[in-house]
């Protein structure tokens, strides 16, 4: 999606309804600096506040998205490319989050494995070996807890009986047995148990 250009078409859309930026903004209930900067390309509107933003700009989603007045005979199209296009950015998005995942629990555990290493094996008091591999726990727990919170907003897990995809709740992640990524959960579709696998998506469907 070509921010910039979406970004200039919103601002013509708002000038040919006679509106400031101000005035936009005002009727959004945001700052006009939310509205300046979708327009100068810098962000995006939410998807909470697209649909009254189109209907102010007299446009609809489909048009904001692709940043230009779509022709009846090519609308299906361009609504199937702007969906299809949304989802990949939705993947990247989450592909990045199970990334920084691996980024900050590799070297913890690492750290923390180091750690512990030097407190069996290195002269010190009793004391300092007991705080270092103390230390080196609460550090992995903490990692871990943070990198399961990134891991279940991530995506989607798929149950093996029926297919569902959903996201279950941060504790249901946490607690379950896994083996990576794949976790061992009851379905809350079918309400059967099995491994469930880390899906990027909610459709079957790959882009
Ligand atoms: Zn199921």
């Amino acid at each position: 999606m070509d921010q910039i250009k979406i970004g200039k078409f919103i601002a013509s859309c708002r000038k040919e309804q006679g509106m400031t930026q101000a005035a936009l903004a005002e009727k959004l209930g945001i700052s006009d600096r939310a509205v300046s900067k979708w327009e100068t390309g810098k962000s995006l509107p939410d998807s909470g506040i697209m649909l009254e933003l189109c209907d102010l700009l007299k446009i609809n989603v489909n048009e904001l998205l692709s940043g230009e007045r779509i022709m009846a005979e090519s609308y299906d199209r361009r609504a199937e490319e702007n969906l299809l296009e949304m989802k990949r950015q939705v993947e990247e998005k989450n592909r990045q989050m199970l990334r920084t995942e691996y980024l900050i629990s590799f070297p913890t555990v690492i750290a923390g494995l180091f750690m512990c290493f030097v407190a069996s094996f290195v002269e010190m008091p009793v004391w300092v070996r007991i705080a270092l591999i103390a230390f080196a726990l609460v550090m992995i727990f903490a990692v871990a807890f943070i990198a399961v919170g990134i891991e279940q907003k991530a995506g989607y897990y798929e149950c093996q009986k029926c297919h569902d995809r959903h996201i279950p709740t941060y504790w249901q992640t946490n607690l379950a047995m896994h083996i990576g990524r794949t976790r061992y959960m009851k379905c809350p579709e079918c309400g059967k148990w099995s491994w469930q696998k880390k899906v990027l998506s909610k459709e079957n469907a790959e882009v």
